[in-house]
């Protein structure tokens, strides 16, 4: 059998990702996208794309290792305001990641990934893929991935309403990307604040275009005072973004006192539903595609997890398509792979709808009780790389109750002990 040939639509992180990894496992690739790198450098922030240890692990095993200097993200902190006491904390704590995380900007990430990805023998092809693209990739080749994120084509996967808890967007999303930022002491963190009923903030170090820079993102309740973005204009926004700070979070604000816009397109506005979509698209000829990442699983980005999300998916289609040998890439192939990538997503995705709706009273009592047992911190932040693990704990009441009063135990032991 000669070399099998495959089709990847859309060059984001989980296309460029798949699109590396096959090219070194000697497959052909034809990676389609419908921005050019100048126009990708030249455009629009999309996300604040922080990465965790293990999906960065993914990435610099099929070589996408070019930016080990940039800032890292070195821990995670969170903050609840006092609802009676305004400009004061309720409870803040922060705790060190395992290994640092970090965010390169996807104006910087991309393009270099794309030359990267054409240096290495693979086909980058410039077209917006519609419908008939699909048909003539899938025609050629054996092989179809679209990995078009937000892109209009996603809507060819329809809604799976059962995997689906959402049909309309949970959050007013905003990003504003900042020079001038007040480092942390001792280590960086994704500084995350969670105001009940208006929103959460976080705030993280980066790499964007200009260079070290701070990202802040802005999840407001829909209709709720943090959702005050629409038709601002860059520097408006910015300020918006000031206005925010010093009314619901002054500690975020003093640190923000000296910023300033990194550059007029660093801002972003939106808000979306998050939505599971059926894996396999039919093409009227009967052809069918598959569907990765964003365009199969959106999630809210309250919890950070859509890159890395995505550079799991790459990694969960890439041994599959390894392990799958000689045999024909048909529709029970799809589909499998799609539920081998599932059973990693879904952890994700109840963690993350459970973060959209109001924290229940065992999350409360977690989250304030990691600022008295670190153990419980260590275990929030590094939760953010392994998200399965919240499961038995801060998903589930019990769970909680329990780990709640082994972790005090652990401690008054510790304590005694001379
Ligand atoms: C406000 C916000 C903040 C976020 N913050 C984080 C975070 O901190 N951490 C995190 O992990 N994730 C974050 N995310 C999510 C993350 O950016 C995405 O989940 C991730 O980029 C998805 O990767 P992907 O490969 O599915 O798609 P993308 O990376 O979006 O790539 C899709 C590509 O396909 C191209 N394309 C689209 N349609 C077509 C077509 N028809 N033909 C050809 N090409 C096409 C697009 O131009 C694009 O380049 C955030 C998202 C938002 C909105």
């Amino acid at each position: 059998m000669g070399q099998r040939k495959i089709t990847i639509v859309g060059a984001g992180q989980s296309g460029l990702q798949l699109g590396l990894g096959l090219l070194q496992a000697g497959y052909e690739v034809r990676l389609v996208s419908n921005r050019t790198p100048d126009e990708i450098r030249a455009g629009r922030v999309a996300s604040s794309q922080c990465m965790f240890p293990t999906p960065l692990s993914y990435e610099r095993s099929v070589g996408i290792d070019q930016w080990l200097d940039a800032p890292p993200v070195q821990g995670i902190g969170l903050s609840v305001p006092d609802p009676d006491q305004s400009g004061t904390k309720l409870f803040g704590w922060r705790a060190r990641l395992e290994a640092p995380a970090q965010s390169i900007d996807q104006r910087i990430k991309y393009p270099v990934l794309m030359e990267l990805f054409s240096q290495r023998g693979g086909e980058l092809v410039f077209e917006d893929a519609g419908v008939e693209n699909l048909e003539r990739y899938a025609r050629e080749d054996e092989l179809v991935i679209v990995a078009a994120g937000k892109g209009e084509i996603a809507r060819l996967f329809t809604r799976d309403a059962a995997r689906s808890v959402h049909d309309a967007p949970q959050r007013a999303l905003a990003l504003t990307y900042v020079h001038g930022l007040a480092p942390e002491p001792e280590y960086s963190t994704v500084s995350f604040n969670l105001i009940p009923g208006v929103g959460e903030y976080f705030v993280f170090p980066a790499l964007t275009l200009s260079g070290p820079c701070h990202i802040m993102v802005f999840e407001g309740v829909p209709g709720g005072p943090m959702d005050s973005w629409g038709g601002l204009g860059p520097q408006a926004h910015f300020e918006n973004s000031l206005r925010i700070l010093r009314t619901f979070l002054p500690w975020e604000a003093d640190r923000a006192a000296g910023s300033s816009l990194t550059d007029p397109l660093g801002v972003l506005q939106g808000r979306y539903p998050p939505t599971v979509r059926h894996p396999v698209a039919v093409l009227p000829s009967g052809r069918t595609v598959l569907g990765m990442a964003d365009v199969v699983v959106l999630n809210d980005p309250i919890t950070g997890q859509g890159t890395n999300n995505a550079s799991r998916c790459a990694q969960v289609y890439l041994e599959q398509i390894l392990a799958h040998g000689d045999a024909a890439f048909d529709r029970a192939f799809q589909e499998s792979t799609f539920e081998a990538y599932f059973a990693q997503a879904k952890p994700v995705v109840d963690w993350t709808n459970a973060l959209l709706s109001p924290p229940p009273p065992h999350v409360l009592k977690l989250l304030g009780s990691a600022a008295q047992y670190p153990e419980i911190a260590s275990r929030f932040a590094n939760g953010f790389d392994d998200p399965a693990d919240f499961g038995e704990w801060f998903l589930d009441p019990a769970g909680a109750e329990e780990y709640l009063a082994a972790a005090a135990n652990r401690s008054a032991a510790n304590t005694a002990r001379p």
